[in-house]
């Protein structure tokens, strides 16, 4: 007997509770996200060997591996030289009957601070279900989106459905740091001829994201008795550098102003770029002249404004420039111009909304009565990494993340997915599968 896709559709609504029972799982191991390299790892390892002796069973191959330093692409996402002690990353390999298309499930294991935690209705590590929504950290972001791909491949395989391409799914960590168990696990060789990350999207397909920049600013100061007058700086006198900071910020504002209303930096589907001071540390006594004043900043950037190797350095010789020039009136500042110190850079992505992968899974949500639209993602997820350095085109589609009111329930205390999200985002991803393993049609370049 063939298996149909309602056959699939159906299957899937009967393994509803295995489904929830498997996110609460997820949920349980505490695996939130390291803010440095030094912090120790928590129950990733755990979960990883948890779902490969699932995934085992279901007929994967699978690996389990922990990157080592240098494993990684040459690239400024992660600081030189970072370790994955207690974190391996995990991919999972449905063998195809061949001549098809092969497809990723990526998703990250990682999930952010549940603190505090007292103010949660419900243990934040112990999912539960209240009226149709299943409460826990990461139940949306995304160890649901995870499930879903779980389960959405068991159900294939346990229903004998000989998919042509392989059918891979990609478990890393660091997603909500900086990305770099995706890379790493790019780096070791995962790829596919498309993906998809069921990150939270409303079951709207995500294809494009900014590019992200982080780095700090220091304004240097000369301390001296804040109650004495400062004298002149030129023969040794004091200087403020809260003071000396407010010029610099000004002009960071004006130069986010200037990208916002520049029609060159408009993108159908994204926000404009933005730039935004984030922290601010100066001084060192009430009574004292601050000798300093340090400014992170957070920056978003679009696709158009990467470099030719789809970096952030027109961005930085953007900021600085802007910097410069606030500094030029300033006979302090000209002489000591603020140090810039770049750290974390994500890649910005795009996904044509030609390629054959949106138009499938958009199709996928559309047979389950949605309506999804194509959107950019105002943060960034491990789909760039994939698209941009593991070749790898790479779209989100997963679980409504925002509450009725509109609100995003993302990374907030009673995180929640709703359980219908939960059914269709296997759902979807199972029909896009089903897509997207076939062999490339004579009309369509393959991917
Ligand atoms: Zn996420």
């Amino acid at each position: 007997m063939t298996t149909t896709t309602p056959d699939v559709l159906a299957e899937i609504d009967r393994r509803t509770d295995e489904l929830i029972r498997l996110t609460t799982d997820l949920v349980g191991f505490d695996t939130t996200v390291r803010g440095d390299a030094r912090e120790p790892a928590r129950d990733e390892a755990d979960l990883q060997e948890y779902l490969a002796a699932r995934l085992r069973a279901a007929g994967a191959t699978v690996d389990v591996f922990t990157p080592k330093p240098g494993d990684l692409p040459d690239s400024p996402q992660t600081p030189p030289g970072l370790g994955f002690d207690g974190r391996p990353q995990l991919v999972a390999r449905f063998a195809g009957t061949g001549g098809g298309r092969s497809l990723l499930f990526n998703g990250h294991i990682d999930v952010v601070s549940a603190e505090p935690r007292r103010e949660w209705s419900s243990d934040p590590f112990r999912a539960e279900v209240r009226a149709g929504r299943l409460y826990g950290r990461g139940t949306c972001d995304m160890k649901g989106g995870i499930a879903a791909a779980v389960i959405a491949a068991e159900t294939l395989a346990a229903l004998g459905v000989r998919l042509p391409g392989d059918l891979l799914i990609n478990t890393a960590t660091d997603e909500e740091w900086n990305g770099a168990g995706t890379l790493a696990s790019v780096g070791y060789g995962v790829r596919a001829d498309s993906a998809i990350v069921p990150e939270p999207t409303d079951l709207d397909v995500v294809t494009a994201q900014r590019g992200i920049l982080g780095g700090t600013l220091t304004v240097a100061g000369r301390p001296g008795h804040a109650e004495y007058p400062p004298g002149d700086w030129r023969t040794g006198g004091a200087v403020n550098a809260i003071e000396k900071t407010l010029p610099v910020l000004a002009a960071l504002q004006r130069l986010r102003e200037r990208w916002a209303d520049d029609p060159a930096h408009s993108h159908p589907l994204l926000p404009p770029p933005s730039l935004v001071p984030t922290t601010i540390h100066g001084g060192e006594w009430w009574v004292t002249y601050p000798s300093s004043c340090e400014v992170g900043l957070d920056i978003t950037y679009l696709p158009v404004q990467a470099d030719a190797g789809g970096w952030a350095s027109r961005v930085r010789h953007d900021i600085e420039q802007a910097v410069r020039e606030a500094c030029a009136a300033d006979g302090w500042l000209t002489a000591h111009p603020p140090r810039f110190v770049w750290d974390t850079e994500l890649p910005p992505a795009e996904v044509d909304s030609a390629h054959p992968l949106v138009g499938a899974v958009t199709a996928s949500a559309t047979a389950l009565g949605r309506t999804p639209r194509l959107l950019g993602e105002p943060s960034w997820t491990d789909a760039a990494t994939l698209t941009r350095i593991g070749s790898t085109p790479a779209v989100c589609l997963g679980p409504t993340a925002t509450r009725p009111d509109g609100s995003p329930t993302l990374h907030t205390i009673d995180e929640y997915i709703e359980v219908t999200d939960l059914v269709d985002t296997a759902k979807a991803l199972a029909l896009a599968a089903l897509a997207l393993t076939a062999p490339a049609p004579a009309s369509v370049p393959a991917v």
